[in-house]
């Protein structure tokens, strides 16, 4: 125990935040700040780790550094991605449970990083029988990644190889341990950002690694050229561009509609038409109505969006069709527990803030009620089974936020809803008077309409959530368009009808008329939500450890630590709080024979002792001893020391002897 607060305890700053002096943000930040000066990137909040990212190449990932950490205690190295990979493999393999590892932070903190060293310490470690089929697993594992990452990701300016979508990966183990399968969600991929995406694919090598990977997987030779297809065809979207003569609209660059055709494998004025055409259906006609300019443009970059998404949801269910568990032996053994990896997006927080921050941030809000539930329920539990009575820890309860916004009816999905299910026009304003409206009282929601000195709204634009992690004004610009993200069925059906089966394959909707089109398809707050809710319901159901990526600066710098930056991170993070939570209960707990085995020498008395019967009685003499007694609690199996002043003052005698 304590490896780490022998060597670093000094020179380093604290390995764990819970033994700091005072919980206090100067502390806090200080201690952070040294250690990353250090090279000390990752330090421990009890069981969850705070990595801060370096931004250059660091010497710790090898396979010694993984020999170093497997099948070792958290406490017994220094603080690593590794041990809580680690511990999180233990828990399922030897107490049969189904674990997670939640990793969060902001854009370009690390979390993707992270997600992959897990992954890759998990196959390590594996396998250690070299079975061939297991091999294979965890190569399609590893090789799903890469095809993810090649089109769910994005340089933005925040981040080169930036990922657009919430990703969670399930792998299965048999009862050896080894991986056998996995399942993959991703969330709420982000369309703006194909534009972005474009310069992903134009480099060639990167593209033919793409493709072999995509191989490896398993799609065939049809599927990827449909792939190559769709990416071009969302790419030469772009250029096209709408035009009127007299009251007609047309397609100026007519000669990109036989290159769509080519594409998409159908006939030419089948383009044409569900680019300048809509069917709508008026009582029991039905009508083609000829698009305006801008509802040709609208129509066409829905079209890009949309191609794009059921692309990628396509790709992750194809992955998700070979990697899953098909290992009939290990279901029959009975045990196929599971560790989930989640890489999700943390708070956002912009100068422009709109639909998609706001559905990351309420993401966050999910999961920080999950974190505070979680890590209370876990303390409690281990009281529990200790035998140790439980003291009830103030925290601040974030469901009034989580309500604000998911709750039927009153919520701002809800409301959101209602609004676009007006006929008529309906525009943003009207959604942003429906907010104002039914949530004039609630005391985490603000507009210039209810607070009209509050210069920082503009008046029939913004509104402003107060989050657990500090308030955020959402601009309403655009909630409507891409809540409804409504695609023409002329779009659907185009594809649909095309003679590439893949193609067709991916817009069953397409098959339907106009007149038989009569479900509204969920919105996307709806589906988002409903995601969010079964997420969160997956993780409460398994024990949970968790990684916090805090981003040391905006340039990439590996040597500047913004005081102010990360200060703000910290802060919505909520680390500060989980230390409190943490050192509300016990700072430190052991078990008896490690307890002993490390503070032994500091007693009068020797072990083995015949009138010291068990390892309890034991630290309890030794403890009395020290004068320490009142601050411990005695468990079935482990002493549990109140406040880390007592585990210095042990420590501090330990290095005296
Ligand atoms: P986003 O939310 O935009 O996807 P992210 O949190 O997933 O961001 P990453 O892509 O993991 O961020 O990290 C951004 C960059 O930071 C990486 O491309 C890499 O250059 C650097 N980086 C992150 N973690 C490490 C690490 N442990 N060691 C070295 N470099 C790192
Ligand atoms: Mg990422």
């Amino acid at each position: 125990l304590l490896v780490m607060a022998e060597h670093e305890s000094l020179e380093f700053g604290k390995a764990d935040f819970v033994l700091l002096d005072n919980v206090s943000m100067e502390e806090f930040m200080a201690n952070l700040k040294l250690r990353f000066e250090k090279g000390r990137i990752y330090t421990y909040i009890g069981e969850v780790v705070v990595s801060v990212n370096p931004y250059r190449a660091m010497n710790i990932y090898g396979r010694d550094v993984i020999e170093q950490y497997k099948g070792r205690e958290l406490y017994e190295r220094p603080p690593h991605l590794f041990a809580i990979a680690d511990a999180a493999y233990k828990a399922m393999k030897r107490r049969n449970k189904d674990t997670c590892i939640v990793i969060s932070g902001e854009s370009g903190a690390g979390k993707t990083e992270a997600s992959k060293y897990i992954m890759q310490y998990i196959a390590a470690i594996t396998n250690p029988n070299q079975r061939a089929e297991v091999e294979r697993v965890k190569n399609m594992l590893l090789k799903s990644n890469c095809v993810l990452e090649a089109f769910g990701n994005a340089k933005t300016n925040r981040n080169d190889n930036s990922s657009r979508f919430g990703k969670y990966m399930d792998i299965n183990f048999d009862f050896k341990g080894d991986p056998i399968g996995g399942h993959i969600n991703n969330y709420l991929l982000e369309k703006v950002c194909i534009a972005l995406f474009s310069s992903c694919i134009n480099d060639g090598a990167d593209f033919k690694a793409v493709a072999d990977a995509m191989k490896v997987i398993g799609f065939t030779g049809d599927e990827i050229q449909t792939v190559y297809k769709i990416l071009a065809t969302i790419l030469h979207l772009g250029n096209l561009t709408f035009g009127v003569d007299g009251d007609v609209t047309l397609i100026e660059n007519t000669k990109l509609v036989s290159v769509l055709r080519e594409l998409l494998s159908t006939k030419e004025e089948n383009v044409e038409k569900a680019l300048l055409y809509r069917t709508v259906a008026t009582g029991r006609d039905v009508i083609e109505k000829q698009h305006t300019t801008q509802e040709a443009n609208y129509g066409r970059d829905a079209l890009a969006k949309a191609m794009y998404e059921r692309l990628f949801c396509w790709i992750v269910s194809r992955i998700n069709d070979v990697i899953e568990v098909r290992n009939y032996d290990a279901k029959i053994h009975g045990k196929n527990t599971v560790i989930g990896v989640l890489d999700i997006y943390g708070f956002e927080i912009f100068q422009n803030n709109s639909f998609e921050q706001f559905c990351i941030n309420y993401c966050n809000e999910k999961l920080q009620q999950l974190f505070i539930q979680l890590v209370l329920k876990q303390e409690q539990e281990e009281y529990q089974r200790e035998g140790i009575p439980w003291k009830h820890i103030d925290y601040f309860n974030n469901q009034i936020i989580v309500d604000l916004v998911e709750q039927q009816h009153k919520g701002i999905f809800a409301v959101l809803d209602e609004a676009c299910m007006n006929v008529g026009k309906v525009t943003d304003e009207v959604f942003l008077q429906g907010l104002n409206t039914k949530l004039a009282k609630h005391a985490h929601y603000t507009s210039r309409k209810l607070s009209p000195t509050d210069k920082s709204l503009e008046f029939d634009r913004d509104f402003r959530i107060r989050h657990y992690a500090g308030d955020v004004v959402y601009s309403v610009v655009g909630f409507i368009d891409k809540n409804k993200d409504t695609l023409f069925q002329d779009f659907k059906r185009l594809l649909y009808n095309s003679s590439n089966p893949v193609l067709k394959a991916m817009w069953p909707e397409g098959k339907l008329r106009i007149t038989e089109v009569t479900k509204r398809p969920l919105t996307a707050a709806t589906l988002f939500k409903n995601s969010m809710i079964s997420l969160v319901e997956n993780l409460a159901s398994k024990e949970p450890y968790y990684v916090r990526c805090v981003k040391p600066n905006d340039v990439k710098s590996p040597l500047l630590f913004e005081h102010e930056r990360c200060r703000h991170q910290v802060e919505y993070l909520g680390l500060l709080e989980n230390v409190r939570v943490r050192r509300a209960g016990f700072a430190n707990r052991q078990t008896y024979p490690r307890f002993l085995q490390r503070y032994k020498m500091i007693s009068e008395f020797t072990w083995p002792n015949h009138d010291l019967p068990s390892d309890k009685e034991a630290v309890k003499r030794l403890l009395q001893g020290c004068g320490f007694d009142h601050d411990v609690a005695y468990g079935k199996t482990k002493v549990f020391i109140r406040t880390p002043r007592t585990l210095f003052s042990l420590e501090e005698q330990r290095a005296e002897m």
